[in-house]
């Protein structure tokens, strides 16, 4: 028997003891692959470098059969090797790639993630204040436009629940046609009937606070004559006192209803 036809029988023997029990085959076969490492790598190396084609081919197969596992295998690895820089990077490139797709992704993320998610959007307000004001004024104005009906209704209901702003609103609109600087809010007017005492500016006499007759915000240097819309130029008067002063500037008219200056 020459070499090449021992060869040749040894393996159909090998082939026939496969046949009759594969499954302590494939048992032999791992438990030598488990205990050779070393050469099976060796044997791939050479097989891909021989055969670049059909080794991509294969991988693309096998990773098309086992996705599951493919995904769970590369998130191990970024686990256990962070690299939050060329994360970002492939994030960006994967998005422009299909932005459509991308917040496909990024809805089913959310909706799977509630608590992550919101958690995200908090540090993001957080690190971009005025980028989350602007889209925030953005959606407000779509939403307005496409409810007009439901806007007008909240709108009155502010205004009912909220006076003062609502003076304040319309003080600040008046002087802005008037062409003056700087507004106020209502806690600014709050802050100044706490600091006046809830008493006139000018008489010292009680504020009237409701009403057709409630006090006056007025500007100490009237704004027809360049005085500003900040709160520093603002007092409280009763009415009496203000219509009084009319626009007259107050140091003037100080003198005037008390020339004596006491
Ligand atoms: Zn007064």
């Amino acid at each position: 028997m020459t070499r090449e036809e021992k060869r040749a029988r040894k393996t159909e023997l090998q082939r026939q003891r496969r046949a009759a029990n594969p499954e302590k085959a494939r048992e032999a076969t791992r438990a030598w692959q488990a205990a050779n490492r070393e050469t099976m790598r060796e044997c791939r190396r050479r097989y891909r470098a021989k055969n670049p084609k059909q080794s991509i081919e294969h991988n693309r197969k096998w990773y098309a059969a086992n996705r599951e596992k493919t995904i769970a295998r590369v998130r191990r690895w970024q686990a256990a090797h962070p690299n939050p820089e060329k994360k970002r990077e492939y994030d960006r490139k994967r998005h422009a790639a299909n932005p459509v797709k991308a917040r496909a992704r990024a809805r089913e993320w959310q909706a799977s993630h509630p608590a992550q998610s919101r958690e995200r959007v908090r540090k993001w307000i957080a690190a971009n204040p005025e980028r989350f004001r602007e889209g925030a004024r953005k959606r407000a104005r779509r939403w307005q436009t496409a409810n007009p009906e439901k806007m007008r209704k909240s709108c009155l209901q502010w205004k009912t629940a909220n006076p003062e702003a609502c003076r304040a609103y319309a003080a600040n609109r008046r002087a802005l046609n008037k062409g003056a600087e700087g507004q106020h809010t209502a806690f600014d007017i709050a802050a100044l009937w706490k600091a006046q005492d809830g008493k006139c500016a000018a008489c010292r006499g009680t504020l009237p606070v409701a009403g057709k007759h409630r006090y006056h915000v007025d500007h100490i240097v009237a704004l027809s004559k360049g005085g500003s819309n900040w709160p520093k130029n603002i007092q409280l008067l009763c009415p009496r006192c203000n219509l009084s002063k009319h626009n007259r500037d107050f140091t003037e008219w100080a003198r005037i209803i008390n020339p004596a200056g006491i």
